[in-house]
């Protein structure tokens, strides 16, 4: 527990912390139980993209690529704590709708355990020691004000330390208002995002691998279209972080979570 100042101490006493899922007392903005009650993403998974892939699938042979990833991506390597469902998907809406930004140096501290996971690995996702900037994908100057705060760009603020990299919020902005990519159909979320975002101070970019951070990857058409808008720019290599990630079509239609796609 990092050490906090008498006011906060104070406030503990008055309003004991509490998990931001569940309500229940817990000095740990998810609890233990809300964290078992997480699926996070485990060993299986897509090496470049880091979708979960089913335990028998053909794409399930150890360094195979997702069938996404084989089309072609953008995105050179993509990792996120877990799926967008049960106790993370909770946390998620608690952070993003109901403002408990309490909750985002725990998330910036998952994301930083899978990133730093990748390191020294035999095919890394994420090389980070070869990253130069932290990205935060850019929100409608709009939709900041709605909000109050910037999900993507306070992940970043806790991850800049412990990743030993710098945060770049001026590097990609949002030119074109869009609509949530959660009301849109997914084939149609491509076209959504299409021409919505603009590289800034391309010198900078040039010969660069960077790394986007979100709150979550659905279809990853956002990150993709910021990936391309960065390549053209003459990024060498975007890859991205998020906390969660969509549930596979597949995962949906199974009853059960088999055993092995995600740590429950
Ligand atoms: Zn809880
Ligand atoms: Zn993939």
């Amino acid at each position: 527990m990092r050490s906090r100042g008498l006011g906060s101490q104070l406030l503990d006493l008055l309003f004991p912390p509490r998990c931001q899922v569940c309500r229940s007392f817990s000095a740990d903005p998810l609890c233990e139980t809300c964290r078992g009650e997480s699926l996070f993403i485990a060993e299986r998974r897509c090496p470049c993209c880091g979708t979960p892939l089913r335990d028998r699938a053909p794409e399930s042979l150890p360094g195979a690529l997702c069938a996404d990833c084989r089309d072609g991506r953008w995105i050179s390597g993509a990792r996120s704590v877990g799926l967008h469902t049960g106790a993370l998907r909770t946390a998620m809406i608690a952070y993003k709708f109901h403002s408990r930004t309490r909750i985002a140096p725990t998330f910036a501290e998952m994301i930083g355990d899978v990133a730093r996971r990748e390191v020294g690995g035999a095919r890394p996702g994420l090389p980070l020691d070869r990253c130069r900037a932290l990205l935060p994908v850019p929100l409608h100057p709009k939709r900041r004000a709605w909000r109050g705060f910037d999900q993507a760009e306070m992940l970043c603020r806790g991850l800049a330390e412990p990743l030993g990299l710098p945060v770049w919020t001026d590097a990609l902005a949002r030119i074109r208002e869009t609509q949530p990519q959660t009301q849109v159909p997914g084939p149609l979320r491509r076209a959504n995002v299409r021409g919505a975002f603009e590289a800034r101070k391309p010198w900078r970019l040039k010969g660069a691998s960077l790394i986007l951070v979100d709150d979550v990857m659905t279809t990853g058409s956002t990150l993709e279209e910021c990936a391309r808008v960065l390549k053209y720019a003459g990024a060498a290599s975007v890859y991205a972080l998020t906390v969660t990630r969509a549930v596979p079509s597949w995962l949906v239609d199974a009853d059960a979570h088999p055993g092995g796609v995600a740590d429950a």
